[in-house]
């Protein structure tokens, strides 16, 4: 069993970079974002407002949320229904980041992503993942890039889905999004202090992989 934590802000790669890590070591990957996306979606749908923090509390604990992995890629659930391309918008976003600072959702979220790691070996990417939810996993990453560039492959990103967006807006949402997510109260966006930090700025996908699955191999090899 090996579990390995990959943290870090909007954009820096995480999802993209983690998915590779866990194809090249035949491990599960757990994008904990979707979940946090797939939660804020529901809220939207339920139609509570997100000042309404207590009926938010009330209403997670019937949501239903599961995943799947078809294909070895994950697949996020509610109730029945697939909602992994859904939550990729900028509206679910902002609602991923306003639920995500409540106790009550992290709570619950937390048992959840502990209970898969404690059945399989993965690479978790989250924002908590080294700090909190896999305090002792054996390996923990953070990756960082400027906040230009974390932009603009979040614009390329959404573009490229289909959505219509202005570079700026989606600039505004990060920043918004990284003062949000490391200001909060619980859990807040933090690099481990045993964690081995990533600048992805001027390194390509392959490259950031690459670096990851060197410092890996390294560690299993080394006698982790
Ligand atoms: O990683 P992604 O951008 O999909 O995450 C959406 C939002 O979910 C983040 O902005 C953050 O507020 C929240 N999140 C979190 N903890 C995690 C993963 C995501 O708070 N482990």
């Amino acid at each position: 069993m090996i579990n390995i934590a990959i943290d870090g802000p909007a954009g820096a790669g995480k999802s993209t970079i983690s998915r590779l890590v866990a194809k090249q070591l035949n491990i599960l990957h757990v994008d904990t974002g979707a979940l946090y996306r797939a939660i804020g979606l529901y809220i939207i749908r339920c139609k509570i407002s997100f000042d309404d923090v207590e009926s938010i509390q009330k209403e997670i604990k019937n949501c239903k949320l599961s995943i799947k992995y078809i294909d070895k890629e994950q697949r996020v659930f509610i109730f029945d229904e697939d909602v992994s391309d859904l939550i990729r918008t900028l509206e679910v976003s902002k609602a991923a980041s306003i639920v995500s600072a409540i106790g009550e959702v992290r709570d619950y979220l937390l048992d959840f992503q502990r209970n898969i790691a404690k059945k399989e070996s993965v690479v978790m990417d989250g924002r908590d993942i080294g700090t909190v939810v896999l305090k002792d996993a054996d390996f923990k990453i953070f990756l960082e890039a400027s906040v230009d560039i974390r932009a603009k492959r979040r614009y390329d990103e959404l573009l490229k889905k289909g959505e219509k967006v202005i570079l700026d807006d989606v600039l505004k949402d990060i920043e918004k999004r990284d003062f949000w997510d490391s200001t909060r109260k619980t859990a807040p966006l933090l690099a481990a202090e045993d964690a081995i930090v990533i600048d992805t700025s001027n390194l390509s996908i392959d490259e950031s992989v690459k670096r990851v699955v060197d410092l890996v191999k390294k560690g299993i090899y080394g006698g982790l």
